[in-house]
């Protein structure tokens, strides 16, 4: 079975690039009918904050990225963390290094005094157990000293790493606490994960990492380091790119089916596909769509997507996400009869909506009640002139019967007899009903407020 995780240091809020890495594992694991699992990586007692961890949670709820089994602290298992380095001290594949600041950095001044490798080499690795004085000590791992150590990637291909370039690393400090190298291991082995996807600024880890597996002698989980996302214009990615908390796109009303496919596309690619679902996405992702060179951020994409998947979903989900919105922004709740209207009129207004502060704009029409708040742009087409063609049109509209083909004839032919083209009705109409110069077409707002209300707002206009 698939076993994949999230292992977020709670340092921060969850940013853009975590949460792709997040996606990115749980469409994995999702697809494969695997198990996602969540670490939070807490051992950095300074920095790590409740806070952090919390918006962490929230922004994968909000995202949809729901995981398996408990959230699991790090730093909660430290103790295990050192029984393994205690087993590998016990084999003799880790040592007991006794070595001062002093004499390391003595060590380091000499190498590269005489330009060779600042790895520290400790005489320790050698020494007999009798030897040991009664001292503070780290353990250290014993590195391969020959050779070379292959990384399988399935992102990056076989990375190879000369065994010379590792160092004896250190496993437990002089307090007894484990360092977050071997945290990890051990966990990805403990929680049976087998595959890890995660920023390629983790890839040289990769290669200490292979160490601690190889002398448990543990089976190594199939990596895929995924390249970082830079910005728009190639550079690193910063908040002016989009660098931001999840939580910021979410009060920014964007709909979370089309971060999600934005996210996927970022640093994926299937075919030609853009727009897709999550069953798609889970079926098609897989390692091999997975680009060689950072994705660039693009809010242009992002937005698009997002009007699609707001079009695309069912008129139930669209309310529910935007009440949603509504509370995680701390707007008022729409009342029972606002829900009503709403629903009503979401046919005519998701279509070109990308965020719900969009889709609540386009659906003030159905939301305002009279009298009608009209805007300054509106409120040009509300001069003398208009208010009496729309005193004049008003009794037509009293004898027909509420189609939209029998709206839109009998506006047209008012039109013709009055010698003008629709067009310029219908900004005094837009005006009349919405209060507002950008509005979804009329007919469909007359057909949304129902004949009484169409007509109480044209009489309230025509004044
Ligand atoms: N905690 C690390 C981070 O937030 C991730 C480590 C990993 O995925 O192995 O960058």
């Amino acid at each position: 079975q698939v076993v994949t995780r999230f292992a977020p240091s709670p340092t921060g809020y969850l940013h853009i690039g975590g949460a792709r890495t997040a996606l990115f594992n749980w469409l994995y694991a999702r697809g494969r009918g695997g198990k996602f699992l969540l670490r939070i990586e807490d051992t950095d007692r300074e920095r790590s904050t409740p806070e952090a961890t919390a918006a962490i949670l929230k922004g994968m709820e909000w995202l949809g990225l729901d995981h398996d089994g408990e959230v699991i602290s790090q730093f909660e298992r430290a103790d295990r963390h050192a029984e393994v380095a205690n087993q590998l001290l016990a084999e003799g594949k880790a040592y007991k290094c006794f070595a001062t600041q002093e004499e390391i950095q003595a060590f380091r001044d000499e190498a590269r005094a005489a330009g060779k490798s600042t790895h520290y080499r400790s005489p320790w690795r050698e020494a007999a157990e009798d030897s040991h004085p009664d001292a503070p000590y780290v353990v250290r791992i014993k590195a391969p000293q020959e050779g070379s150590t292959v990384i399988k990637d399935e992102v990056q291909g076989d990375v190879t790493i000369r065994n010379d370039q590792l160092d004896d690393m250190i496993l437990l400090r002089s307090d007894g606490t484990p360092v977050y190298m071997l945290a990890v291991v051990v966990d990805d082995h403990d929680m049976g994960v087998t595959h890890v996807i995660r920023g390629d600024d983790h890839l040289n880890n990769a290669a200490r990492q292979m160490m601690i597996y190889d002398a448990m002698g543990w089976d190594v989980p199939v990596w895929g380091h995924i390249p970082l996302i830079h910005g728009g214009d190639g550079k690193k990615l910063s908040k002016r790119h989009g660098a931001l908390g999840v939580e910021e796109y979410q009060a920014m009303g964007y709909p979370a089916a089309g971060m999600r496919n934005y996210l996927a596309r970022l640093g994926w690619s299937h075919g030609d596909d853009e727009f897709f679902t999550d069953a798609q996405a889970q079926e098609w992702f897989g390692m091999n769509g997975i680009g060689k060179s950072p994705a660039r951020f693009d809010f242009k994409k992002l937005e698009n997507l997002c009007g699609q998947h707001m079009a695309a979903t069912d008129d139930a989900a669209v309310l529910h996400e935007l009440e949603a919105f509504l509370a995680a922004t701390g707007e008022e709740a729409l009342t029972d009869a606002q829900n009503v209207v709403l629903r009503k009129a979401l046919y005519c207004t998701k279509t070109g909506a990308k965020t719900f502060p969009q889709l609540i704009e386009k659906s003030r029409f159905a939301l305002a009640s009279r009298p009608i708040d009209v805007e300054e742009k509106a409120a040009k087409h509300l001069d003398d002139v208009s208010r009496g063609i729309l005193k004049e049109l008003t009794p037509h509209l009293q004898n027909v019967s509420w189609t939209r083909d029998e709206l839109e004839a009998t506006a047209n032919q008012f039109a013709e007899a009055q010698g003008m083209k629709f067009g310029k009705l219908a900004g005094p109409l837009r005006a009349a009903l919405a209060g507002r110069a950008a509005t979804p077409s009329v007919f469909d707002m007359m057909l949304v407020l129902g004949q009484d209300e169409t007509l109480a707002r044209l009489t309230d206009a025509a004044g």
